[in-house]
């Protein structure tokens, strides 16, 4: 019976290794790099709360990797990250693994804005409604590879709030979760992209003014929000450090800095865990 227990534990120790999540306390707002040792595996397939995994191998050649994302907003619990490697010869392994999601613990916070962006008349709600459509029309698209290579960089020298994930009460009225980070940029302070990608946005809208979007590929975008000038165009490709524009204080805000949002598919990440992850390894 004893040696009954000792085999269950090293069949689940052996399951544990094949698929390694990190950071390895999972929360809604987490960025998560999904490593996957698979021997023989020709590719593999994934799906984790109806999105889809798309792997890439890393620079060692063993390991197969995908860069993913539990949504600021996600309910927490129990959850199944798929995974499916296609073997030579046309056999496929199941190497799904359970996942639990935690309660992150984010702020409740309140604070004041001009009335025309909680309550925007019909012009404003023309405009806001191209935007949707327009951001609909970028998000929809993603390179089929990864595009970023080594660490995500913090896209300014400022100081970082801890904002993201913060519940924000509008004038009292309008309830939102803040998905992105706010660096307390000084007006016109160079903003960099965080990793190499393609520009595919570069324009103002209503709420997040003069705005640049970056994919990075695979479903992974960064967003620079409020800038006082655009220095990229859409098409453009950037490599990680290039200057993409100065920060500013347009669209929705309340003074000047630099909203910095990271998305997964449609979920958003926290940005400091990003930019924690160590990244040099994989790619
Ligand atoms: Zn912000």
């Amino acid at each position: 019976m004893a040696w009954a227990v000792v085999a269950g534990c090293g069949v689940s120790a052996a399951r544990a290794q094949a698929v390694t999540l990190t950071p390895a306390v999972v929360e809604a707002g987490s960025p998560e790099l999904i490593r996957v040792e698979a021997p023989g595996a020709t590719g593999l397939d994934g799906e984790w709360m109806g999105k889809e995994l798309v792997f890439f191998r890393g620079k060692d050649g063993r390991a197969w990797y995908a860069l993913a994302g539990v949504d600021v907003g996600s309910s927490t619990g129990p959850s199944t990250v798929e995974i499916h490697a296609r073997m030579a010869g046309g056999a496929t392994k199941d190497l799904s693994r359970a996942v639990e999601i935690e309660p992150a613990h984010y702020r409740t916070g309140t604070l004041s804005v001009e009335p025309k962006f909680v309550e925007p008349g019909p012009d404003e709600l023309k405009v806001i409604w191209a935007d949707e459509a327009l951001k609909a029309q970028v998000f929809a698209h993603t390179a089929t590879e990864p595009l970023w290579t080594g660490d995500f960089r913090a896209p300014v020298r400022a100081a970082a709030t801890d904002s993201f994930g913060t519940r924000r009460v509008f004038n009292g009225e309008l309830a939102s979760i803040h998905k992105g980070m706010d660096f307390r940029a000084a007006m016109g302070t160079p903003v960099h992209a965080a990793n190499s990608g393609v520009v595919v946005l570069a324009r103002k809208l209503y709420y997040e003014g003069n705005c640049v979007i970056i994919d990075h590929g695979l479903g992974l975008w960064t967003l620079s929000m409020h800038l006082s000038r655009i220095d990229v165009h859409e098409g453009e490709h950037v490599t990680g450090g290039q200057l993409i524009g100065l920060s500013g204080a347009t669209g929705r805000v309340t003074g000047p800095h630099l909203h910095w949002a990271v998305r997964w598919e449609s979920a958003y990440l926290d940005p400091a865990k990003l930019l924690r992850l160590n990244l040099d390894a994989v790619r």
